[in-house]
C-alpha cells in the first residue's frame, strides 16, 4: 500500500470524514485490521478562509504548494488535497511536485463519463462554481457540460458553506434550500449533481433528491486508493 499524503484542514470536518472513508475502505477491500497508510497536514482554516476571501490566491497557491512538497518529503507517494476550491491551485502546487496528484475533478468527471452523463448540476463554494479551473477540466477531458445555479442561489450555497458546514452546523433549513436550489438544476437539464464543495455530502445525500449525486469527497477517496492499493 502506498502511503497516502492528505493536505487537510478545509475544514476540518470534511478531513475527518476523508480519514474515516479512507480506513474504512482499506478495511473492507483488505479485510483484517488493514487500515489506511497516510500522513495528513491540517491548516488553520481560519486563515485560508480569510486570504480566499481577499482574493490573496497567490499567497494561497504558495501555502498549498509548501504543504505538497512537505508531505512528499515526509513520505508521501500519493497527495490528495481535501477541498475542491483549493484545487485552483493545482498547476502551482505539482510544478515541483515528484509524486502524482490526485485531483479532485479527475476523480469526479472519469466516474461521470463512465455513467454516461453529459449534463451536471455544481454546487461548492463561489470560487468553485464561477471560476473555470472544475468546469474547465469537466467539460475539456470528460465532455461533462457544467450547470450552476443562479447568482442568489450562488450566495446562498456559498454562504452555507462558510458560515455553516465548515462549522459542523447541519441545519434542516438549509438542506432544504439545497434540495430547491438542487430541482431547479434539475429542471434546467441537469442529469445529476457534484455535490463540489467536501462538506456538502454531510448535507445532503442521495436520499433527500431525485437525481444523482456524485460526492466528491467519497470520490476522490475512491481514486486515491485504487492509486494506492493499485
Ligand atoms: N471544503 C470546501 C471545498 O471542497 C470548501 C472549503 C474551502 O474553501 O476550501 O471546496
Amino acid at each position: 500500500m502506498k502511503t497516502i499524503g492528505l493536505i487537510g484542514g478545509m475544514s476540518w470536518e470534511s478531513s475527518a470524514v476523508y480519514y474515516r472513508l479512507l480506513n474504512e475502505r482499506v478495511g473492507e477491500i483488505l479485510g483484517g485490521s488493514h487500515s489506511c497508510q497516510c500522513i495528513m497536514d491540517s491548516v488553520d482554516f481560519d486563515h485560508i478562509e480569510r486570504l480566499q476571501h481577499d482574493n490573496k490566491w497567490g499567497e494561497l497557491c504558495q501555502i498549498m504548494r509548501d504543504k505538497a512538497l512537505k508531505l512528499e518529503k515526509a513520505g508521501a507517494e500519493i497527495i490528495l488535497l481535501c477541498t475542491n476550491t483549493m484545487h485552483v491551485c493545482e498547476s502551482e502546487m505539482t510544478a515541483d511536485l515528484n509524486v502524482p496528484f490526485l485531483h479532485i475533478a479527475d476523480a469526479t468527471g472519469q466516474v461521470i463519463a463512465y455513467r454516461g452523463f453529459e449534463r451536471v448540476g455544481l454546487l461548492g463554494t463561489r470560487f468553485t462554481m464561477e471560476k473555470d479551473f472544475y468546469s474547465k477540466i469537466l467539460k475539456e477531458k470528460y465532455k461533462v457540460d457544467v450547470i450552476i445555479p443562479s447568482v442568489e442561489d450562488r450566495d446562498l450555497v456559498h454562504n452555507c458553506i462558510y458560515k455553516e458546514l465548515v462549522r459542523g452546523q447541519f441545519l434542516p433549513s438549509s438542506k432544504k434550500e439545497f434540495q430547491r436550489i438542487i430541482r431547479d438544476l434539475q429542471a434546467q437539464g441537469a442529469q445529476g449533481v457534484i455535490l463540489g464543495c467536501t462538506e456538502i455530502p454531510m448535507l445532503i445525500q442521495q436520499e433527500d433528491v431525485e437525481i444523482p449525486v456524485f460526492d466528491t469527497t467519497s470520490l476522490h477517496v475512491e481514486a486515491a486508493l485504487k492509486s494506492a492499493l493499485n
